[in-house]
């Protein structure tokens, strides 16, 4: 009879860990990756664009989506992809970050980026940098070179210098057009423009980074949401991913990126829920314009954003894609 037991005990465990193989592999096979982007949110409206300028910003969105894409097709990781995307919008004088930078109220460029790994809550940024060509690429050493999670201004560049990053000078970051709007600044010129992608990798790995000019005509040393872990850049593989465009101090005084993750997480609200509820509710009661992109684990994507429009974009492994500009 006790024998008869084990044989059954034993057959049950067999059929019990062969089903959960099955499982497993089948959830592997579903397993995809996604990719969101965004180059800030803001004052965006159709009848203030030309169809030329529409065509630069949708052509730049779709490279920097298909740079993110490519690492993630070849089984790479969210990080990589996530810095991939950054730097072509870095690279672009269209958007506030890296080249094409806005300007402080001293008329100088002092950016800020950051990068988080939601793989083990590794995080890296840098603020008030004036002189690395790819600010999301300091953040990234600052998380992999160093025991600390932010530096500023010299001690960031001198450890960027340090990694071997590509240095420019003021010449590099000039862009007229950042120079016109902050000669207009105390005419309430455009502010906004930051840059961001979250993504999600074959291995289930979310990542998100954040890089910016900060707003315009801002105070020497001012330091926004996009270098603050858990403000303007976050990430969990129990959660989500998260990166913020807008202005930036109600994104620090209200931890938006991290106030989605935990509403995920403690309520158990779906990522569009969340963040709908953070920046359509509670963000936009008080006056804080913006917007963030985020995906979850399990692939979902929101771009929720209280203004008249974001840069924004996605990509997944299932072929579906999307860039678009204005509010639907
Ligand atoms: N959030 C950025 C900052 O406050 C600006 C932006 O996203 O446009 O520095």
């Amino acid at each position: 009879m006790i024998k008869h037991l084990y044989v059954i005990i034993i057959l049950t465990g067999l059929i019990g860990f062969s089903s959960c193989q099955q499982n497993n592999q089948t959830e592997e096979k579903k397993r995809g990756w996604a990719l969101v982007i965004h180059g800030g949110a803001g004052t965006i409206l159709k009848k203030n664009m030309t169809p030329e300028k529409e065509k630069k910003y949708l052509e730049k969105l779709k490279e920097a989506l298909e740079a993110g894409a490519e690492v993630l097709k070849n089984n790479g990781n969210s990080l990589d992809a996530v810095t991939a995307s950054i730097m072509v919008m870095e690279d672009s004088p269209l958007f506030n970050a890296g080249k094409g930078s806005v300007f402080t109220a001293e008329g100088v460029n002092e950016m800020d980026a950051s990068i988080m790994d939601g793989r083990e809550s590794n995080a890296g940024a840098v603020a008030g940098i004036r002189r690395v060509k790819n600010p999301i690429l300091a953040a990234r050493a600052v998380m992999e070179n160093t025991d600390h999670v932010l530096l500023v201004g010299e001690g960031a560049e001198i450890l960027a210098e340090d990694a071997g990053l590509e240095m420019a000078d003021s010449s590099y970051f000039f862009t007229t057009s950042r120079y016109n709007s902050f000669l207009k600044a105390k005419e309430k010129a455009e502010k906004h423009g930051t840059v961001g992608a979250v993504a999600l990798d074959l291995n289930g790995n979310l990542a998100a980074g954040t890089s910016t000019g900060g707003m315009t005509y801002k105070m020497k040393g001012r330091v926004g949401d996009s270098p603050v872990i858990g403000a303007g850049t976050y990430a969990d593989n129990n959660s989500c991913a998260v990166s913020a465009t807008g202005h930036g101090e109600y994104f620090i005084r209200n931890v938006v990126a991290y106030d989605i993750s935990a509403l995920m997480k403690y309520q158990h609200l779906s990522l569009q829920k969340a963040a709908d509820k953070v920046i359509m509710n509670k963000l936009k009661a008080i006056g804080g314009d913006g917007g963030i992109i985020a995906v979850d684990k399990n692939g979902n994507i929101a771009m929720p954003f209280n203004t008249a429009g974001m840069y924004r974009g996605f990509i997944t492994s299932d072929g579906r894609t999307e860039i678009l500009i204005y509010s639907n």
